[in-house]
Order: structure tokens, then sequence, then C-alpha cells
């Protein structure tokens, strides 16, 4: 079975480009590092903390920044990923003194680079944390650019206000760009009605919580809008217990829209192979339900 899924074309539509290669090719670039993933983290907290401790300090020139990025590319090929949208943090530029314009050269080449292996789809990656001048000015030279798929914005979940980024939004959606929004993995269902109402995403990041509430998931029904799942991502930073305990089952038979994504292979070492094999060996999905799911990930 996991030769079957393997060798199936599958998509990756929630991944952040630079965290998306797998630890060995990590270690082998960076043998004297000894980098060592660890299988859990303290949530997003200790994810955060683990970036900055450690990936942090090897990832400290702009070379490295694109190592780390075509890392993601070759790893996505190697499991068969035919359509990869993956977001480019903004904030990278600090690796390219301060540059975005040079940040979006490097995206621009790789794309080209790997055009005959796989369809990849850069989008801007915007964390909350950054300084909002800093989104702007970056956000809007990404959106200017013509060079990007789509727009996601990440970060910590609760009692962060979204307001700041609905100008953003919306000229994201003037320019054609797919809307993406990362709520309602740690925060609760009304976070994504709030969300949704607000920001009116195309899709939602994670979106998990909305398990909690017949309203909210009438509401992403309401709306057409897709949930991009990392069932493993939530695994390891504890936001869900165990994979049978998943609420992908319940948003499934809801008649949900969503698909399974690897969110940080680096950091959560799960393909989206992987996961599908995961899934149906738990008895959470039938082989042919996984494939629809595979399927709808691919129709973007
Ligand atoms: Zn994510």
């Amino acid at each position: 079975m996991r030769e079957k899924f393997h060798k199936l074309p599958k998509a990756d539509v929630h991944n952040h480009f630079h965290l998306g290669g797998t630890a060995q090719r990590l270690n082998a670039r960076y043998p004297q590092a000894h980098i060592e993933i660890p299988a859990k983290f303290d949530g997003l907290d200790g994810m955060i903390d683990f970036i900055y401790g450690t990936l942090n300090q090897v990832m400290c020139t702009a070379e490295d920044v694109v190592f780390f990025m075509e890392m993601a590319l070759e790893s996505s090929i190697e499991d068969n990923v035919t359509l990869l949208e993956a977001s480019v943090d903004v904030g990278l530029a600090r690796f390219f003194d301060g540059s975005i314009d040079r940040v979006i050269e490097e995206v621009v080449q790789l794309k080209q680079r790997y055009k005959d292996r796989i369809d990849f789809r850069p989008d801007i990656g915007v964390n909350k944390d950054l300084p909002l001048e800093k989104v702007y000015s970056h956000g809007m030279h990404c959106i200017a650019s013509g060079h990007f798929h789509g727009i996601d914005i990440y970060g910590k979940e609760a009692g962060k206000d979204l307001k700041p980024f609905q100008d953003l939004f919306h000229t994201a959606r003037e320019h054609q760009l797919k809307t993406k929004v990362h709520i309602g993995e740690f925060s609760g269902h009304e976070t994504i009605e709030g969300t949704i109402l607000l920001l009116k995403p195309d899709e939602i990041q994670h979106g998990i919580r909305a398990v909690d509430s017949e309203k909210t998931m009438d509401l992403i029904l309401e709306h057409d809008i897709r949930l991009n799942i990392c069932p493993q991502s939530n695994l390891a930073l504890g936001a869900v217990n165990n994979l049978k305990e998943h609420p992908i089952r319940t948003l499934f038979d809801k008649g949900i829209n969503l698909t399974i994504n690897t969110d940080d292979l680096l950091l959560f070492d799960a393909t989206v192979t992987d996961q599908f094999i995961d899934l149906l060996e738990a008895g959470v999905f039938t082989f042919e339900e996984l494939d629809s799911i595979r399927r709808n990930g691919l129709d973007s």
C-alpha cells in the first residue's frame, strides 16, 4: 500500500517552504551540527524555540536559506508530490540584506530550475509577529511582482487580531491570489468563525477545532472553504492526542473539503505518503477515501 500511495501524484498545499526538507538532507549538509529533531514539541512555543535555538544556528546565510528551500523541492519530488504550494516567509529578507527582491529572485530561479519536475506555486508567507510595516512593504512588493500564487498568514493563533491584515488580503484578492490563513489548530472554533467573516479566506490552514461547533462547520461549508490539514504536525505539537481522535474524520463526514499536508517536513518527519499510510493503518480512512482526499489536493 505504501508503494501504491508513494507512486501516485500528490499535492502538498500547506508547506512552509524553507522547513520542507528532510532531516537526512539537513544533516548530510551540516554534519558537524548533529541536529536532532525531537519527536514531540512543547506546543507552538516549543517548536519556535527549536527553530530559533537549533535550526537558525545552521541557517545563517542567504546561501543556507536557498539550500533549505531547495531541500523542500527535492524532498517533495522524492515523495511524488507533483503540486507544491509552499509559503515563502517574507521575513527571510533579513538574510538577503533586507532585500525582498533578492528573495523573490531566488524563488523564481528555483521555480525555473525545477519546472519540469514539480508544479511549484509559491505563496507569500506572512508571520503575524513581523512588524506590520514590513508585512506591508514586503507583502505588497511580492503581490506586485506577479510571481506568487497565494498568500498565507501564520504564527500564534489565540488572541491575535487579524484586522491589520485585511487590506493585504484585499489587495492579494484583487491580484487573483489564493488567500490562506492559519487558524483553529490551537485556537477555538469561534476564532475560525471570526477569521472567515473578517478575512474571507479561500482556504484555512489547520482549522481542526471547527469540529467543536456545528455552526462553525456549517459556516465553512457555506463559504466553500477548504481545510488544509497536517495530522502529524497536530500530533507532534500536542494539538491532538492520537490519530484515532483526530477531528479529520468528523470534518470529512460533515462534507468539508479537506487535504492532507506536511506543514513542516523537517520538524514533523512525515511525508504526505507517510500520513496517508498512518491514517489508513489507524483505521481512520479507507484507501478510497484517502484517494479522494489525494485527488482533492491536486484540484487546486
Ligand atoms: Zn502551517
